[in-house]
Order: C-alpha cells, then structure tokens, then sequence
C-alpha cells in the first residue's frame, strides 16, 4: 500500500516555499481552512485533484521550520539526518485550491483529537505563523495520484476526513457527466461540505457521530459498500484514510467485487496509533505492512 511515507515526493519537479499563514477559518467542529500566502507561492502549481506537498512546521520556540538548504534530489537525507528536535516536522497534506491573485494556498486540517504537532499546530494558528511547503513548480507532477486509465466508464471514491480535500478537488476535476459514487467518512454532521462538480456524482456521507475514526470503525464504510449497488462498465476507485480501513475497503472491491487491482489507487493518509514519523521510518526500511491482494 501507498503510505504517507512512500509519497515522499521525488525533489524534481519539487521545490521549498516559504510561506506564513495569512487567514484562518472553521469549516465545522473538526476541519480548520488555512490560507497561507507569500510572494513565492506564484511558482507553486497545483495539478488539481489529490495534488500533495509536505509540510515542514517549527517546533515549539522555534519563529519558522528548519529545512534542507538544497531543493535537488538530496533533500530527503538531510532532513533525515538533522536533529529530530531541530528539524522542521514533516506532514503530508493536500492543495484544497491555489489563487494567484494574490498568490495563496487553502489547505484544509482534520483537527483530530489524537492531536499530533500538525493537528496541534493547526488548532492555534494565527496570521503571520511562518511554514515550509515542498511542493510542485509544475502542474504535471508525481503528487497527483487520481488517475483513471482510459476506458474508464465510473469511478468509485471512498475517503475520510484527512482525504476530504482531495476528494474534493477530484470532484471538481472530472469531466463533466462523468459518473462517480462517493462515499465520505466524517466525525460530526456539523462537518459537511459543498462539494463543486461537474459530475455525475452520487455523494453519500457517512457521520461517525464522535466515535474515534480509524480501522474498528472500518465497517461502517465497509457495509455501505457491501450493501451498495454499484454501476455497470468499466470502474476505477480511488481509496484514501486511515490505513486499516483503505486496505479493508480495497480487500472488498477486488476480492468480492472484482475490481482489476490496477484500476485501485488507494493510500494510507494515516495509521491508527501511528505517527507520521513512525510511518517514514517503516517506509524507509520497509518494514511497514505488506498490501493483501
Ligand atoms: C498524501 C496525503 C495527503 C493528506 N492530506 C491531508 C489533508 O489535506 N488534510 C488532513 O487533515 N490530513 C491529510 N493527510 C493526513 C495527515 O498527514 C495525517 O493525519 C497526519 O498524521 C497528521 O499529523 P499529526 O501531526 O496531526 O499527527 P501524527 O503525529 O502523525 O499522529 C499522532 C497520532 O494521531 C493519529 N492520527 C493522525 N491523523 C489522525 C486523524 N485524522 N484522525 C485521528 N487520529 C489521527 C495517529 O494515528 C497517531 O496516533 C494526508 C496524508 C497523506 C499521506
């Protein structure tokens, strides 16, 4: 499977931005909408969808995140080999929208109650809270995974709230008539969204109600999915959340629905009792959990 850690971008065509937090806004009790802004996000482009960047946050007393020097290929193992306590803390996130005039990114932060730094840090930011971004200078870039091979007839999309924004800019890439069934996992009612498309969508939320998120919680998208009728032709799923419950739900569609494996992109955005570090480290000597066709 697809983990946090194994879409670690590849430095080309990546790049650092600097850039600090310019608004914030709640999008429900548990979503939080930061705009962040600088003269340099100007060459930051977006290739729309499930478009992904790391996010480098300071630590505790420190004004703006320690990063690499470098943007080229080496990036990663100087990271690696900076001081845990000193270097920046590396999230991965997803681009909600990008304006240029003025030059600004939304990202959108599931403000879970596990509070991690990035959920922490999201909670309390202010105007002027200074961040890194590594992310694209061109909008055709390996941190786009949303990819419907030709002969696509339908596709099937099923997230939670951390894949929230990149279903939405999925929704609102996909050509017009085009028919989707989505199904979106969240902690309140309160936490729904309008979702723009042009599409043929089906969208159907599903409300945890407070109940922690994570694989136990897996059936409840799980017997949605059983029950579903599902269309006719050619399929492509996109999966994303927490990692049990993506490997359950594509378990389901290619083993009892007959889904081809190839038509699956799926990826961990998160592991329950896992941090992001853990998840890096795992990747890195590959030790983390195996996919089970
Ligand atoms: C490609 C990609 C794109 C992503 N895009 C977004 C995005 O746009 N918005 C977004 O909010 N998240 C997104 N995520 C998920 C986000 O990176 C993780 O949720 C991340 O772990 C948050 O960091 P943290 O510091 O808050 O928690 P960590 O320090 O990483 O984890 C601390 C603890 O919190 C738990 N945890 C982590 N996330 C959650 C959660 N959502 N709910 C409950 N418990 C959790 C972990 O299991 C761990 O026990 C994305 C992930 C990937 C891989």
């Amino acid at each position: 499977m697809t983990t946090a850690a194994t879409t670690t971008p590849t430095a080309v065509p990546f790049r650092f931005f600097d850039a600090q937090v310019v608004r914030t806004r709640s999008l429900g009790p548990s979503m939080a909408r930061i705009t962040f802004g600088g003269a340099c996000l100007k060459d930051f482009t977006t290739g729309g969808r499930d478009q992904r960047f790391k996010l480098f946050l300071p630590h505790p007393g420190q004004s703006a995140p320690v990063v690499p020097v470098e943007d080229g290929e080496g990036w990663f193992a100087t990271w690696r080999a900076m001081d845990p306590d000193v270097r920046g803390i590396m999230r991965s996130y997803t681009v909600r929208e990008q304006r240029r005039e003025p030059a600004e990114i939304d990202v959108d932060f599931a403000l879970h109650a596990d509070g991690g730094p990035a959920a922490r840090w999201a909670a309390r930011a202010e105007s002027g809270d200074r961040v890194t971004l590594l992310g694209p200078v061109v909008a055709d870039n390996g941190g786009v995974d949303f990819r419907p091979p030709p002969g696509t007839d339908w596709v099937l999309i099923s997230g939670d709230e951390t894949a929230l924004p990149a279903v939405a800019g999925i929704l609102q890439w996909l050509p017009a008539g085009t028919r989707a069934k989505v199904w979106i996992e969240v902690q309140h009612a309160e936490d729904l969204q309008d979702l723009r498309t042009e599409a043929n969508a089906e969208i159907t939320w599903l409300v945890r109600d407070g109940a922690a998120p994570g694989a136990p919680r897996s059936a409840l998208v799980l017997d949605e999915l059983r029950a579903a009728e599902l269309p006719h032709g050619t399929p492509y799923a996109w999966i994303a959340g927490e990692a049990g419950t993506v490997r359950a739900v594509r378990r389901h569609l290619v083993r009892e629905r007959g889904f081809d494996r190839k038509a699956v992109t799926f990826t961990g955005y998160w592991r329950l009792g896992a941090c992001e570090e853990q998840l890096v480290e795992e990747a890195v000597s590959g030790t983390g959990p195996a996919a089970d066709d």
